[in-house]
């Protein structure tokens, strides 16, 4: 099987699997694992923040930073398609008691102009902005890049109306290859970052919270309430630190692959995309001009030996990662053409 449904489903390396099994480990609850103290030392040093926290998932990272910077009550503006409101379980308002304040931004690149006539001051009818949210890349808008111009205006508004900014950074080692710019240029202004080890870092499982010190340590004791106190976790923190140092400068052979496959795609009648819109490891496309749908396109591909997923209706994404080479790509874009050519001649 071709596997393009996402870049989680990368397995650890023969080099990470090595370090997990040589792994020093202590008990990370005491903070007394010392491969997880190396990787929250790491992560906060190559995105410039004053610390780290190793959480299971992106989506407690998220949590526990929307915790962090909110108050029970407020809104949390970000983009309509993005991972907190649509992919997390309403997080936000199951544990942090926060709204979504969600606003469609074209590609996904929420810009201060556009946001800053939502912001709310706290009136006898409003609940007042507590906290910005940005995703960076973008998965839902396809992978896209927000400008480092746009993050920073953000942040300086946000800032000047005394508002945190938080980005959803799940793949911003993406955009970072993307920009040909260290992840540290990207994130200086936001006041906090997850990022995944475990997608296109090709770590098993882990995600990175970094920012100042004092919300990291508050930030432990909400990891804890849920149920993220992962005590040797140094067995985790080995290959995520291979994913972290290793890993990031491998993402452009990922980001060729996947422009490639816009390109080819493009060029089948009934499917639509832009392959210039294709900026990192995710494409999204529409094969509405075939006659099927998302989920029956995605169906006849897997009788291809091929995984992809519908998004929604016409819509389908492909995510290109390590574990899917050139070769595989070329293979997936055959079975894409067979199905819509078969489909088209059916119709005649
Ligand atoms: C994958 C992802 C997350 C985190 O997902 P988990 O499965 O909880 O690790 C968060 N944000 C975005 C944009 C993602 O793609």
């Amino acid at each position: 099987m071709i596997d393009l449904r996402s870049d989680t489903v990368t397995k650890p390396t023969a080099a990470m699997r090595r370090a997990m099994s040589e792994a020093e480990v202590g008990d990370d609850v005491y903070q007394e694992d010392p491969t997880v103290n190396r990787l929250e030392a790491r992560a906060a040093e190559i995105l410039g923040k004053e610390a780290g926290l190793l959480v299971p998932t992106g989506t407690m990272g998220n949590t526990i930073a929307i915790k962090l910077h909110t108050q029970h009550g407020e809104e949390v503006i970000c983009e309509s398609r993005c991972h907190i409101l649509n992919y997390e379980l309403a997080m936000m308002g199951w544990f942090s008691g926060c709204l979504a304040r969600p606003i469609f931004a074209e590609g996904g690149v929420l810009r201060w102009q556009q946001i800053q006539k939502e912001i709310r001051p706290l009136g006898p009818h409003w609940a007042p902005t507590g906290l910005i949210e940005i995703e960076n890349t973008h998965n839902m808008a396809g992978g896209t890049v927000t400008p480092i111009s746009e993050i920073e205006a953000l942040c300086d508004g946000a800032h000047e109306r005394g508002l945190p900014v938080h980005m959803d950074g799940a793949r911003v080692f993406n955009a970072a290859a993307a920009l040909g710019r260290p992840v540290s240029d990207i994130v200086r202004k936001v006041d906090s970052v997850m990022f995944c080890l475990s997608k296109a870092l090709g770590a098993p499982a882990g995600s990175m919270l970094v920012g100042t010190q004092e919300a990291m340590d508050r930030g432990r004791l909400y990891r804890k309430r849920l149920g993220g106190g992962m005590r040797q976790a140094g067995v985790l923190a080995a290959p995520g630190l291979i994913a972290l140092e290793e890993m990031p400068k491998r993402l452009h052979e990922d980001h060729a692959n996947a422009r490639f496959l816009a390109e080819g795609l493009s060029k089948i009648e009934g499917i639509r995309i832009e392959p210039a819109k294709v900026e990192t490891n995710i494409l999204i496309f529409d094969v509405a001009g075939s006659g099927l749908t998302g989920a029956e396109f995605s169906a006849a591909l897997k009788q291809r030996g091929v995984l992809a997923n519908a998004v929604a209706g016409t819509l389908m994404r492909m995510v290109t990662h390590y574990d899917v080479s050139h070769a595989e790509c070329q293979t997936a874009l055959g079975a894409c053409e067979e199905i819509a050519r078969a489909r088209a001649a059916a119709s005649r």
